[in-house]
């Protein structure tokens, strides 16, 4: 099993500080948002570290993909299937990205503006 790199995200993944998992697989972990946006935000992460997005390389296709299977079945768990919901992932500053450890967020249970700012 691949453990998290040095951010607040690897102590999730090797369990030192606890989150309110509801997903887990070998390679991916989904926990809820400590700071929700909306009645459901949670975040689906490769156990492996990567930065971002943008870090990714051919070798993390598998992942990237594991990962928004994982962001779907989440969505289902918690009953936004029907309503629609939104997966986004933050790449750098601009973006607003403050954990450089990719992660998707699962957000829904409200309606959702787009663009969203
Ligand atoms: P981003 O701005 O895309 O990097 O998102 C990072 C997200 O991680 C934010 O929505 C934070 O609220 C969330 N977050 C930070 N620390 C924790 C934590 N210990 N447990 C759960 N979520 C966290």
């Amino acid at each position: 099993m691949t453990h998290g790199g040095d951010t607040i995200f690897g102590k999730i993944i090797r369990k030192e500080i606890p989150a309110q998992i509801v997903y887990e697989t070998d390679r991916v972990l989904a926990f809820r948002d400590i700071n929700p946006v909306a009645p459901v935000h949670v975040l689906v992460i490769p156990k492996k570290p990567i930065e971002s997005v943008a870090a990714a390389v051919a070798t993390d296709a598998e992942i990237l993909g594991e990962l928004l299977i994982a962001a779907a079945e989440v969505a289902r768990q918690e009953g936004l299937e029907p309503g629609g919901y939104r997966v986004v992932t933050n790449i750098g500053a601009d973006a607003g990205q403050t954990v450089f450890h990719l992660h998707l967020h699962v957000i829904g249970g409200r309606p959702l503006l787009w663009p969203p700012g």
